[in-house]
Parts: C-alpha cells; sequence; structure tokens
C-alpha cells in the first residue's frame, strides 16, 4: 500500500496503564492515577445533575455547530460566537489547525520537551520540525524559537503552562515575541492549563488577540473542568482563521452529551476556584517535600509538577506504582531523571509523599 512514508516511524500514543491493570498486577486494593493530569475533585456536581436530568436523543447527531456551547462560552470569554472553533479535545484542534497549514513543503516550530501532539500531527503531514530546547529552568526559549522561523514556516506551537515542565511564558516576553514574529505564521498558543494560572506576570492572552490577528489560542475542559471523558476543547481567534479552520472539521465533531456537560460547567465558577485554591495548597505540599529532600523540581503554574529525582525516572514510577500510585516517568516525557505528577487532594498528595519518601530512604548512596 502506498503509505505515507513518515508514518514509518511513527508510533501510536501508549496509553498508560490502568487502574485496574495495576490492581491486578500488584494484588492492591486501591489505586491513585496522578498520571493525566486529570482533576482529583471530579467535576461540578452542576454536571452530574445535567447528565441525570438530561432527556438525550442518542439516534440523533449532535449540533454540528454546537450553538448553546458557542453562545454559551462566547458569552463566558466576551468574543464572538465565530470566533470560536471546537474539538474533540484540543488534541483535535491541534489536528485541525495541523491538517490545514502544515504539508510537506513547509515547517513548523516548537518547543522541547512540551506537549507532544505538535510534532506528531507535524509528521503525520510531513512538515519539518523544528524544535527548540527549553532553557534549564523548564522555560520557552523565544528568541531561538524566533530565530529557528522562517519564511517557511507555517505554525509555531507555543505551550504555557508547558507540560511536563510546568513553567509559563511572561506577558513581557510574549509580546516581545508577538512584536517579532513574522505576519505569516500562525502562533498557537496551547493553555490547557490556562484555569490554574496564578501568577503575576502571566499574560491576557484575550487581550493580546485583539493586538495580534495571527495569534490563536487553545483550551479545554479536560484539566479544572474535570470533563477529560466528554472530549471538548476550542481554539479561539480572529472570525477570519476561524472561517479557515472550519471546513476542516470533521461535521459532528463535539458529541452531544459534551457539549450540555460543558454548558452544566460553565456555569459553575466556584467549582474552578476551589479546585484552583486546592491545587494551589497541593503544589506547595510537593514544593515542601522536594526542599527537605534537597530534590530539584520545576515551579508549576499547572496541576502537575516534574520532579528531578537523579535518577532514572522509570525506577521512580515502578516503585510508586507498586505501591498503588500511577505517575509518569520523566523517560517518557524528555526528563529522563524526573517523574510527573499530577496534584491530587491532600490526601492523595500526603500519600504519595510518604511512598516517595519510603523510596528515597531506600537509596541512601544516591548521589545529591
Ligand atoms: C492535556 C493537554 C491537552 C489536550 O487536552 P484535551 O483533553 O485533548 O483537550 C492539550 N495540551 C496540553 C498542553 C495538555 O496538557
Amino acid at each position: 500500500m502506498k503509505w505515507k512514508s513518515q508514518l514509518e516511524n511513527l508510533k501510536a500514543y501508549q496509553p498508560g496503564k490502568t487502574m485496574e491493570d495495576v490492581k491486578e498486577m500488584f494484588g492492591l486494593e486501591k489505586v491513585t492515577k496522578l498520571a493525566s493530569n486529570e482533576n482529583p475533585f471530579g467535576c461540578s456536581g452542576l454536571v452530574r445533575k445535567f447528565l441525570q436530568e438530561a432527556a438525550l436523543s442518542p439516534n440523533i447527531y449532535p449540533d454540528g455547530y454546537a450553538k448553546t456551547l458557542r453562545f454559551a462560552l462566547a458569552d463566558h470569554l466576551s468574543v464572538k460566537p465565530t470566533q470560536l472553533l471546537f474539538g474533540n479535545g484540543s488534541d483535535e484542534v491541534i489536528q485541525i489547525i495541523s491538517k490545514a497549514l502544515l504539508t510537506r513543503d513547509n515547517n513548523t516550530v516548537m518547543a522541547t520537551p512540551t506537549f507532544p501532539q505538535y510534532k506528531h500531527n507535524a509528521i503525520v503531514e510531513g512538515a519539518e520540525v523544528r524544535e527548540v530546547s527549553l532553557d534549564q529552568n523548564g522555560k520557552h526559549q523565544l528568541t531561538k524559537m524566533l530565530e529557528a522561523i522562517d519564511e517557511s514556516t507555517s505554525v509555531v506551537w507555543l505551550c504555557s503552562p508547558n507540560n511536563p515542565s510546568g513553567e509559563y511564558i511572561r506577558n513581557m516576553e510574549l509580546i516581545e515575541f508577538l512584536d517579532n514574529v513574522p505576519e505569516h505564521v500562525l502562533v498557537v498558543l496551547d493553555e490547557a492549563y490556562y484555569e490554574y494560572v496564578v501568577a503575576d506576570d502571566y499574560y491576557d492572552a484575550l487581550q493580546l488577540l485583539k493586538d495580534y490577528p495571527q495569534l490563536l489560542i487553545t483550551r479545554t475542559f479536560s484539566k479544572a473542568y474535570g470533563l477529560a471523558g466528554f472530549r471538548v476543547g476550542y481554539g479561539i481567534a480572529s472570525e477570519e482563521i476561524i472561517a479557515m479552520l472550519e471546513p476542516v472539521r470533521e461535521p459532528f465533531n463535539v458529541n452531544t452529551l459534551g457539549q450540555g456537560a460543558v454548558v452544566a460547567a460553565l456555569q459553575d465558577q466556584q467549582f474552578i476556584e476551589k479546585c484552583v485554591g486546592e491545587n494551589r495548597k497541593g503544589l506547595e505540599q510537593y514544593y515542601e517535600f522536594c526542599k527537605t529532600e534537597g530534590l530539584n523540581y520545576f515551579p508549576s503554574q499547572g496541576n502537575f509538577i516534574l520532579i528531578d529525582f537523579k535518577m532514572d525516572g522509570d525506577e521512580v514510577f515502578q516503585y510508586l506504582m507498586s505501591k498503588g500510585f500511577i505517575v509518569r516517568s520523566g523517560q517518557a516525557l524528555g526528563y529522563p531523571t524526573c517523574v510527573r505528577v499530577t496534584v491530587g487532594s491532600q490526601q492523595e498528595n500526603e500519600k504519595v509523599i510518604e511512598v516517595m519518601k519510603g523510596f528515597l530512604a531506600t537509596k541512601k548512596n544516591r548521589i545529591v
């Protein structure tokens, strides 16, 4: 068959072990998953209420324009409904952008390590991938990213807060970048963890959209809103950009349940505030642990933390898993001596920290 040659070395997404798998493997009663940055507090009660009361007709296609959701979100963000593009998760928004803009004849610029789907989609489309290392603090090197751009660059991907480092782009840095990026480049700003950010010098992306028409923001209901299972993400950009992307989207890409759940979730901003507050407290628990143990970590604006154990991340991962905690090994994330842990509830954090301490105690001879 005439497969695209670029598919030769492309691997399918490797899903982590499920909680059921781990229970069985280690004969555990209880397993806690802190691997995918899911919300440990579930989702808004309004979503549960919607699910109980929704009179759904599974035989009917979803609203392909997601009109109710579109108007509710436009209102929430104070943008026009025509400035929004919905996806089956922001993963699909990334795919739509890639399909619309990337070809064998152009290139795309991104940081590394960062969210892997930018590169994955670029490879499928055959575009040249130009990766610019994060600095040692896990921050985007925007000047170097500008240098990597040329007349054949079609999309630049910025991830802020960046997954997996948790670092973010400062307001002044982003403005300087946008002032200097050539007009033919679409700048995608992935703000999957937007709701969790508390830093004072974080930018206001929606405000920047007014001055920089080449900007496209992606966000999601999978993280702070706790609706990962429903798969709803979105892009925000100028009406012109959205109008170009819309025809690339599948006609019924956001399902009926997802649309309804998100409309309900938007009405409960108190839930988000509560989760953001708990997340900050949780991060402090990890910071304190790292300081006590002399471990380096990356200060995070997301709901996860990357901790450097200065040893094979797989080893830490395996140990934690045997004790019932699923985290992500840094080996798969470009930080081989780290693990990435999703911030859980206070109690979950306490427990996983206790297990980490136990692990470190078995490693007295480690290099500090
Ligand atoms: C989780 C995540 C996404 C994808 O989320 P969806 O569930 O597809 O909406 C996108 N970008 C980053 C940086 C993420 O961490």
